[in-house]
């Protein structure tokens, strides 16, 4: 998150420019999409419990929200800073537009660290933050969404303030809700469950069987756990997850060739936090250096815990027999390693059409609390399923007639349906 290692609202511009050049799109759109539409900076005050009042830095962007109100998480984060929000806002826009939800994209954050502050502290921080911009959010508008560091408490605080001054129920106005205070059922399984989405029909266009692949996972938390899981119900076998352990301050890697038992393990996470070395060599995992992950011999890697984990100092010791990368975290390959990977003539299911599947999950819980009608597991995720493969093949369609890699073509699909869309409004 700091600004030192590369500049991510930079990056961002790089990869649109990229895009906007290879689809020819006019000077006008081009300035107007290549920055947000909207900033909100502003000061939080929070009375602490020692009775001393504490002043904190809020952001809110809206990047686009041409195709439906602005969509994107709020983090709290001591590092964090406006670049990486705008980024993120971006990113959100393309995201949502990949995946044909009516979403444009936002994004929001507050310097500060949660873990320092108290309950109280953190309730009057997240209510003082809606007071600073209720007029400007809201279900037709612009609508929140947990990210890191914050979650369901912090977003029920942030629409009790919400409801308070517009007065009345908007369940629609954030997302992360509690199941039973408005959230959806099968958001937990979403982003996992999209990215093993996209790879079914990956796999399916190249003609390779689930149940011939193994896979290797970096990461044991929400996302790889549910694409570990769903991965092995098509077939497929994981054969190495990494994790990183808070004890010993660094990452390992837990393999067992023949396939590890992932409900096994997800048990070990739910009782110790993350993977019990102990524990997991009790299920005959071998544990092995964090890194390793990436040089498995595998048919397919799924980057799941961060992002910059694929560069030029590691990207030579993927496997030969890696066909397939799928990215379930934001970011995981450095821009740089996107050219080695197409080289390499590994199929590549870039981010933001792989994890898709949180934000659109995001957006049936929009629609359920918007209605006040709520539906069951099974409904969300074969609505989740229909999105996300109908996603994955207007993009695979395209890579296919145009020659391109999988993550112009999605980032041409995306800025298109932005780009029409600000036209046909007559912004531009
Ligand atoms: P999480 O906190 O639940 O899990 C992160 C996992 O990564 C943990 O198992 C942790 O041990 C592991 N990890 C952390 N540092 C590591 C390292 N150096 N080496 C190996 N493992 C390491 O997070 P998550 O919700 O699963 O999110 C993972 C990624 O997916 C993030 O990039 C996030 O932005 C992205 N993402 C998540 C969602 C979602 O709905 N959860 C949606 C879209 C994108």
């Amino acid at each position: 998150m700091s600004e030192s290692a590369y500049n991510p609202y930079k990056n961002a511009q790089a990869q649109f420019d990229k895009v906007a050049s290879i689809i020819g799109l006019d000077e006008g759109t081009r300035e107007f999409l290549r920055q947000p539409m909207r900033e909100y900076h502003f000061t939080i005050p929070v009375q602490m419990e020692d009775g001393s009042t504490k002043i904190f830095n809020g952001y809110r962007i809206q990047h686009n929200d041409a195709r439906g109100p602005a969509k994107g998480g709020i983090r709290f984060h001591p590092q964090e800073t406006i670049d990486t929000i705008r980024a993120l806002a971006m990113w959100m826009t393309w995201k949502c537009a990949v995946v044909d939800i009516p979403l444009g994209g936002g994004k929001g954050g507050i310097i500060c660290d949660p873990r320092s502050l108290t309950e109280k502290e953190q309730e009057r921080l997240c209510r003082g933050y809606v007071r600073k911009i209720a007029k400007d959010m809201g279900p037709c508008l612009d609508v929140p969404a947990p990210d890191v560091m914050t979650n369901a408490k912090h977003m029920l605080w942030m629409l009790d303030e919400f409801e308070t001054i517009h007065g009345g129920r908007y369940p629609g106005f954030i997302t992360g809700k509690p199941v039973g205070m408005g959230g959806s059922l099968g958001r937990t399984e979403a982003t996992g469950f999209g990215v093993i989405y996209t790879l079914r029909e990956a796999l399916k266009a190249l003609n390779i069987k689930p149940e011939d692949t193994t896979a290797s996972i970096q990461g044991f938390g929400n996302v790889a756990q549910y694409a570990a899981l769903l991965y092995q119900q098509l077939g497929g076998r994981v054969i190495a997850v990494s994790c990183w352990d808070f004890a010993d301050n660094q990452s390992y890697t837990f393999r067992k060739k023949d396939g590890l038992d992932v409900v096994a393990l997800q048990g070990i996470v739910d009782s110790f936090g993350s993977l019990d070395k102990d524990k997991a060599r009790d299920l005959g995992c071998e544990i092995l250096p964090g890194e390793d992950w990436l040089a498995q011999e595998v048919d397919i890697l799924i980057p799941a815990a961060l992002e910059n984990q694929i560069t030029q100092a590691n990207v030579n010791k993927i496997s030969s027999q890696v066909k397939v990368i799928a990215e379930g975290a934001n970011g995981p390959t450095t821009p740089d390693v996107d050219e080695i990977i197409k080289e390499r003539n590994i199929f590549m299911i870039p981010d933001f059409l792989a994890n898709a599947g949180g934000v659109t999950c995001s957006y049936f819980e929009q629609v359920q609390s918007n209605t006040n009608f709520y539906w069951e597991k099974d409904e969300v995720l074969e609505k989740l399923d229909l999105k996300m493969t109908a996603a994955f093949k207007a993009v695979w369609e395209l890579a296919q007639q145009r020659n391109l890699y999988m993550r112009d073509a999605a980032y041409v699909i995306s800025i298109n349906r932005v780009a029409q869309a600000v036209k046909m409004r007559g912004w531009v």
